[in-house]
């Protein structure tokens, strides 16, 4: 994610003010209840979008209370218990006085829940962070979801199962429920409310759904599968390969604008989604060739990380968006170290003289976004060439610490490196992290691109077969063999 916006709407606005790329602030840190062995819900939304209307059911004894993320509170028109008793206390639904196999019910003005940054609601569609819908017990159990749809409306997300493949014609106002686990709808998430019927197809092994917003883009429904077809295949070339099995994509089509892809932005509640803001006439060539999918997807090859880290994740995504296009053909060799050193020209011109670390966690209050993500490519680079002259790569080595991390749970950069640095059995990446981290000049990036052979000429890049690590920067960029 890079802010160089075009005409930002109100609720643009909002997403922005989330953060890069969905770096969380707090942590979930919640224990299970043991009496509670599962929530039903059932989420019935109205052919306006305008209200939503939730009912939860309990296997065993009710928790005492269900819980939601600011602002869910606010959007409360209504909860009350099966035979009428007030539930909302504060900003919890208290359910100590329910009576045992009773259930609880809300209502939710999901037009008002437009007004705030974690909603898009436009023209009868909507995207939702599913938590914001779904109180939860504090404890960790499975639930079962159903979704109940007016005609002509498709709900989307990672967790929601498709209706499809199940030998019955599909109807959207009766589809089973599907299961996820209530610490998902702790995490933000992509729950889209779509007119068309989500694209699905498979890519690299990896099932994909995507819903598209209604809107006048330029690019088809089969050029966006192409698109992401493509992106998914340069991240394939990732390590052992793409880093998900399923994936959930939600297109916004976001008016006018030069730029592929205004916007993007991946939530991990429920499993994988990412958001992707596309300009209204973008060809599909041009976002084919956009660095914005891959970088998102990027992402997930890593998992969450906290703000003051956002120099390793968005220096990563940064750095992998450049070399992951070179592996899968998207764009030339030429081209990724192109844009490797203007990322770095460009970057090195801003920035508020805190240290890396600094500057990451306050890079919304400073807008010192490229300093924060070219000093963390630069890092990358400068780690991907120590751990190949010891014949790893970083890429190999992120992929092997997978095992180590879920997808919902935000780590300390420091954790995620010394973990990456145990698998290597030295310390390598936790070494270099710590003295750029500790910088407050933009690092050297022209002697770093200097001994892989990369220069700018008169014009052009030149890259120079004759550098000591010319060997390091070819490999860097060539499709894996296996
Ligand atoms: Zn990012």
């Amino acid at each position: 994610m890079r802010t160089h916006l075009l005409a930002p709407t109100s609720w643009l606005l909002g997403l922005l003010a989330l953060g890069a790329c969905g770096a969380a602030s707090t942590p979930p840190d919640e224990l299970a209840e043991p009496t509670l062995v599962g929530i039903s819900y059932t989420l019935k939304v109205d052919a306006s979008l305008t209200r939503a209307n939730v009912r939860a059911c309990f296997d065993g004894p009710a928790p005492d209370r269900l819980i939601a993320p600011a602002p869910a509170a606010e959007l409360l028109v209504d909860a009350r218990s099966d035979d009428g008793a007030p539930l909302l206390r504060g900003d919890v639904l208290d359910l100590s006085r329910l009576a045992p196999g009773e259930c609880a019910r809300w209502e939710i003005d999901l037009a008002r829940a437009a007004w705030g940054r974690d909603v898009v609601r436009r023209g009868g569609e909507a995207l939702v962070p599913p938590g914001l819908l779904l109180w939860r017990p504090a404890g960790v159990i499975p639930a079962r979801v159903r979704v109940e749809l007016p005609p002509g409306l498709h709900a989307s997300a990672p967790w929601l199962d498709d209706e499809r493949d199940d030998g019955v014609e599909s109807r959207d106002d009766s589809r089973e429920p599907s299961e996820l686990s209530t610490d998902a709808l702790a995490v933000p998430g992509n729950l889209a409310f779509v007119r068309a019927e989500p694209l699905r197809f498979s890519e690299s092994g990896t099932d994909v759904e995507v819903a598209i917003f209604d809107g006048s883009l330029a690019v088809t429904r089969d050029g966006i599968e192409r698109w992401l077809r493509a992106a998914i295949r340069a991240v394939d070339t990732f390590g052992d390969g793409f880093p998900v099995e399923r994936l959930h994509v939600v297109v916004i089509p976001s008016g006018p604008g030069w730029r592929p892809v205004a916007f993007g932005l991946v939530r991990r509640g429920g499993g994988p989604s990412v958001m992707l803001l596309v300009h209204d006439e973008i060809p599909e060539e041009a976002l084919v060739r956009d660095w914005t999918a891959t970088h998102e997807l990027s992402h997930l090859a890593m998992p969450r990380m906290y703000e003051e880290d956002r120099w390793i994740s968005e220096g990563l995504a940064t750095y992998f968006q450049e070399i992951l296009r070179a592996r899968g053909g998207l764009i030339s060799e030429d081209d990724a170290w192109a844009a490797i050193a203007s990322g770095f020209e460009r970057g090195r011109v801003v920035g508020s003289g805190r240290t890396l670390w600094r500057e990451a966690r306050d890079m919304m209050r400073t807008g010192a976004f490229r300093r924060v993500y070219w000093a963390g490519t630069a890092w990358a680079l400068e780690a991907d060439l120590a751990l190949r002259r010891r014949g790893h790569t970083l890429d190999g080595v992120l992929a092997a610490s997978r095992a180590r991390w879920s997808t919902r749970e935000v780590w300390h950069g420091r954790d995620l490196l010394a973990e990456c640095d145990r698998l290597l059995g030295e310390p390598v990446l936790l070494p270099l992290a710590e003295r750029y981290g500790a910088q407050e000049e933009f690092p050297d990036t022209d002697a770093l691109l200097r001994s892989i052979g990369v220069s700018f000429g008169a014009r052009d890049l030149e890259l120079a077969d004759d550098a000591p690590l010319a060997e390091l920067r070819r490999a860097i960029v060539a499709p894996p063999t296996r």
